[in-house]
């Protein structure tokens, strides 16, 4: 089955589906997205992605291309037509197309709107979710605003190659203070010694992902005590447990940090349950 794509107003086959080339998210990464798991055929959380949309569009200053609504049909219609049961849904808004200046074009130029969708192998994502996963620590040399879900993604990309060059998964911002901020894709998580979780307070210096937000809600009901502050590497080596948060690995248990072992070096009990109990706290639509 050949995959489709929205861009623009229509459904075209993916291997025909192009942007202008004076499209400003191609000349300058002027834009936004978002990525929503899908289950069973079915948006999870698609009300808080496109709440945080809207967010980051008004941010910048860009345009939303339609109505609420009809940007949740598009995404329906994407995910039915390429038959996607389990994977994800990517949009992706920019300021338009206009011929190359950096400032903002003139206004009423029409934002783009490219929707695309795929389905993930399911078993080998449990697979590894049960093998857990190896992380290294990067500098952290992105600019101040990734609280903006932008596409500007250079250095998380550079960090993520660093990571697969390394054996690793995920690559771990440490900022100047070293402390970490978030993976390269994913929010960061620590369990401590005496069992409570850690995760990075959402200001600008990480982007507040819709998982970790689940995964607030769902620590909660397990009982467990959450602190959202800043943890050091340090705390990061002698952690009980780590995890990984985004919507597309859900919660990927975290069993080396820069080759040292977390824990016991294999996927621990609250990692694993807070998986499990997941989707029970997601909404679906
Ligand atoms: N942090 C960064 C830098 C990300 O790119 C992502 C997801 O792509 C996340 C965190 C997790 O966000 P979410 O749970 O909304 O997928």
């Amino acid at each position: 089955m050949s995959r489709i794509a929205y861009v623009n107003g229509r459904y075209v086959p993916l291997r025909h589906a192009a942007v202008n080339v004076e499209d400003r998210g191609y000349q300058f990464s002027d834009g936004v997205y978002e990525v929503c798991e899908v289950r069973g055929g079915r948006l999870v959380d698609e009300r808080r992605h496109m709440e945080r949309l809207a967010r980051s569009l008004s941010e910048l200053r860009i345009a939303m291309p339609c109505t609420p609504a009809a940007l949740s049909m598009i995404l329906r219609e994407t995910v039915r037509r390429n038959r996607v049961r389990w994977g994800i849904v990517y949009l992706q808004i920019t300021r338009g197309v206009a011929r190359r200046d950096h400032a903002f074009p003139a206004p009423g130029t029409a934002p783009s709107l490219v929707v695309t969708a795929r389905n993930l192998d399911l078993a080998s994502a449990e697979n590894l979710a049960a093998q857990g996963v190896a992380v290294i620590t990067v500098p952290d040399n992105r600019w101040e605003r990734v609280d903006i879900k932008s596409i500007a993604l250079l250095p998380n990309v550079l960090a993520k190659q660093a990571a697969r060059e390394q054996g690793a998964r995920e690559a771990w911002f440490v900022d100047k203070s070293g402390h970490i901020t978030e993976g390269s894709s994913s929010n960061a998580w620590i369990v401590t010694a005496d069992g409570k979780l850690v995760t990075r307070h959402a200001d600008r210096g990480i982007l507040k992902g819709i998982t970790r937000g689940v995964v607030a809600e769902t620590a909660a009901s397990q009982g467990l005590k959450l602190e959202e502050r800043s943890f050091t590497l340090a705390e990061a080596y002698a952690a009980r447990e780590a995890f990984i948060t985004s919507a597309s690995q859900i919660v990927l248990p975290v069993i080396t940090i820069d080759g040292q072992a977390v824990g016991n070096g294999t996927p621990g009990p609250i990692a694993k349950a807070l998986r499990n109990d997941f989707h029970r706290h997601a909404e679906f639509a």
